[in-house]
């Protein structure tokens, strides 16, 4: 299910994906409909068409159960499905970190469409602040990257209040200590309270509720509290308890069946792989092989992580180039952040024809424009 490499299985395998949403969507870049840079239909590919072009079918739907030792898996709308193989690519989903409040006062960041919500809810409130002259105050828990692109298009406006909310002592827990220095000394010439070591309590309608005791007032709230295994892997016996990823090993195969390979963010590797997009396609990569040699009684394939450079951007203040402990940031890599993009969606969606090769000239002309026109 929700393969992002149905080419990898050829016509004679008979390939089924299952997935409820109707797009595929690139998420290392989703951030960008908050700032109006991108359009959601920028960042999304049609699943149906992606999967039709294989020669494959696709149902749109959730998987609630994958039952292994049968071979059968059941969707939420109540359909039994037989498999010989099945590839699970069901990624996480949002952490709420049992933080009360998160799922009704804040307004999630997983997908383009949710994004674009940001976006347009920042966009009434601001206009409102302007006519009113008073300010908007929006709170970002823990958003200190995804904030940036709230600042591409609102850090010259003297009536917004940013506050960026992180449990831990950095800022960007997982970045390196350069990327951190850079973020702080971007957000300095702006109206931007950053708050480390404050673990949010609770979310209400008005503001935040920290631990210690200080509360935030917001007018908008974004909740990015990280990633967790979905319900699917614990119900179908491929995690030992809820909220635990896969575990798989060196091939990728489940550590509990041996029909049922795990890729992606959903699956924990003998050796931790960071939960990075690239990874996620790769292995979807060695998963279809290796049920290609699986069908042929052949010995599977190891999965190897590529060491691929990562490109973080922080909105239009800087992009950072990070290959294992060196960094190097300069806004000018923006442009090869929107290359790497762009050949990504170029490779997952090949032009078929003339007509095809001209609509993904006028996305990349059409982005380019606007993001030229944000900063
Ligand atoms: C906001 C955000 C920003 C990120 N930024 C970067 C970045 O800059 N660089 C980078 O390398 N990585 C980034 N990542 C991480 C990267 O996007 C993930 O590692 C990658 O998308 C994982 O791919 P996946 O296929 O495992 O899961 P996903 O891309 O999450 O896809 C999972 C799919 O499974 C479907 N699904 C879920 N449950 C079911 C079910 N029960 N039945 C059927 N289908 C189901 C979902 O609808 C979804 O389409 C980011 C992630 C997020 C959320």
């Amino acid at each position: 299910m929700a393969c992002e490499r149905p080419r990898e299985l050829g016509p004679e395998f008979d390939v089924t994906v299952f997935d409820p949403s109707p797009w595929f969507e690139w998420l290392p870049n989703i951030h960008e409909p908050v700032s109006r840079a991108k359009r959601p239909a920028d960042l999304r590919l049609p699943r149906k068409r992606l999967v039709a072009a294989a020669g494959h079918r696709f149902v749109r739907e959730a998987v609630t159960v994958i039952d292994a030792r049968r071979g059968t898996l059941a969707t939420a709308g109540g359909t039994v499905h037989a498999f010989d193989f099945c590839i699970v690519a069901a990624g996480g989903v949002n952490a709420t970190s049992g933080v009360r409040g998160v799922e009704r006062h804040a307004m999630p960041f997983r997908s383009a469409e949710q994004c674009d919500a940001i976006g347009r809810r920042l966009a009434v409130l601001m206009k409102g602040a302007s006519r009113d002259r008073s300010s908007s105050r929006v709170a970002a828990l823990p958003a200190s990257r995804r904030s940036g692109e709230i600042l591409r298009r609102y850090r010259r406006r003297a009536n917004l209040t940013l506050h960026i909310v992180e449990a831990g002592p950095a800022l960007m827990p997982a970045a390196s200590p350069k990327i951190e220095a850079a973020v702080r000394r971007h957000v300095r010439a702006c109206d931007v309270r950053i708050h480390t070591g404050s673990a949010v309590a609770a979310i209400s309608p008005t503001g935040v509720s920290l631990r210690g005791g200080g509360r935030l007032r917001s007018d908008l709230t974004i909740w990015t509290g990280g990633g967790v295994a979905p319900p699917l892997l614990h119900a179908s016996r491929l995690a030992p308890k809820p909220l635990q990823w896969a575990p798989v090993d060196a091939t990728l195969r489940s550590r509990r069946y041996h029909n049922v390979f795990v890729i992606g963010d959903a699956a924990a590797l003998p050796v931790a792989v960071p939960k990075q997009a690239f990874h996620a396609l790769e292995m979807g990569e060695c998963a279809a092989a290796n049920v290609r040699r699986a069908a042929a009684g052949r010995a599977l394939r190891r999965y190897r992580p590529s060491r691929t450079p990562l490109l973080l951007a922080f909105g239009d203040l800087d992009t950072f180039l990070v290959a294992g402990r060196s960094v190097v940031a300069s806004p000018a890599l923006a442009a090869g952040k929107e290359a790497v993009f762009q050949v990504t969606m170029a490779q997952i969606d090949p032009p078929a024809n003339v007509q095809a090769l001209g609509q993904l000239a006028s996305r990349v002309i059409g982005v380019t424009r606007r993001l030229a026109s944000s900063r």
